[in-house]
């Protein structure tokens, strides 16, 4: 499918000003600074949290003394105030050179909310495309679909591509305990690849979860990550659908560094499908992956195995300060080229920023 004429015009806005933001910052004799790119950022917006006030199961939102939480079983997180503030993620681009955002709502998602799922994945899409609307130089959008319901995620995210010019799916990485390699999600696959826009994988209440030590989000998220990046590689959804752009988030959770011993299981012990075409590393290797992870060295080790020109810089903000993983990048001293093209040039293609 094609992108609209005034997609056309939004794109090419957006990348006459990425030029000019990357080079604002510096006199005319110093070379432009490098296109910066984040390529995960969350806000969360008045009218979803005000529905999760209402709820009496989870995901509710409560109050205590005076901050919010998002509570999902054992997992309590507090709404931070720069989650409720455009012009303080404005503020915080512009203070670490990040000329562009792909934004999306924070989880949950719309699979938490049952037949609500279509109105609640409606409301966060007109927000986010709402955000970007009034930013559209600064910010692209993410679309997050009720997957409950098929036939409602397909509506909108004809109605997300088409009418609201958004560039990216959010997908959790479960979905209210189900995984997206489920032969009924296939669908949401082949429309990603009929639009040609990316599927980025993104945390959501792990399944595996840990009440003593508050692992949660520390492990929890991770191995979620994992199990479902590698239940993606293992299922053939590559095979299929081969055109497919595929991102996932924290450097592939802890896939990369344990890809060997799938390799050896599937490969050499025959312990997984037989249909693969290719090692499970082979597939890893056709995924993008964001570099959300506060350790260079983890950092360096993805760039050897992924090569630059399957990483993206992202900062999760507002979780993260996106200077720490900034910092991260650049103290490994890559070369300049590949620099570049894990800051901003791998995602300024990918969600054809321009194109
Ligand atoms: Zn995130």
């Amino acid at each position: 499918m094609r992108i609209s004429r005034r997609d056309f015009i939004a794109a090419g806005a957006a990348v006459a000003a990425l030029s000019r933001t990357a080079g604002a910052a510096h006199s005319p004799a110093a070379p432009p600074a490098p296109l910066v790119i984040d390529c995960q950022s969350h806000l969360y917006f008045p009218e979803i949290l005000a529905r999760m006030e209402k709820r009496t199961e989870d995901p509710v939102v409560f109050t205590k003394d005076g901050e919010r939480w998002v509570r999902m079983g054992p997992w309590l997180r507090r709404v931070l105030p720069k989650h409720m503030d455009v012009h303080a993620k404005l503020a915080d681009m512009d203070a670490n050179g990040i000329s562009v955002t792909t934004i999306s709502i924070n989880d949950p998602g719309p699979e938490w909310f049952g037949a609500d799922g279509p109105a609640v994945a409606r409301e966060c899409n007109d927000f986010i495309a709402g955000v970007v609307r009034h930013h559209p130089q600064r910010f692209a959008g993410l679309c997050v679909l009720p997957l409950q319901d098929m036939r409602a995620s397909l509506e909108e995210l004809e109605r997300c591509v088409r009418k609201l010019g958004m560039k990216g799916i959010l997908l959790y990485t479960n979905l209210a305990g189900r995984f997206a390699d489920e032969p009924e999600f296939r669908p949401l696959f082949a429309h990603a690849v009929e639009y040609d826009i990316p599927v980025l994988l993104h945390p959501a209440k792990p399944i595996t979860s840990d009440k003593d030590y508050e692992m949660i989000s520390s492990l929890g998220n991770m191995f979620d990550d994992t199990i479902a990046l590698n239940r993606i590689l293992l299922s053939g959804i590559l095979d299929q659908y081969p055109g497919l752009k595929l991102v996932c988030p924290h450097l592939g959770g802890t896939l990369p560094y344990i890809i060997g011993r799938i390799d050896h299981q599937v490969q050499v012990l025959k312990r997984g499908p037989k249909y693969l075409t290719k090692a499970p590393s082979a597939y890893l290797r056709q995924v993008y992956l964001d570099i959300v992870s506060p350790l260079p060295q983890a950092m360096r080790f993805a760039y050897e195995f992924m090569g630059a020109d399957r990483l993206l810089y992202a900062s999760d903000h507002p979780w993260v300060d996106p200077k720490l993983i900034l910092d991260g990048l650049r103290s490994l001293s890559l070369p300049k080229a590949d620099e570049e093209k894990i800051l901003g040039g791998n995602a300024r293609k990918l969600f054809r920023l321009g194109a």
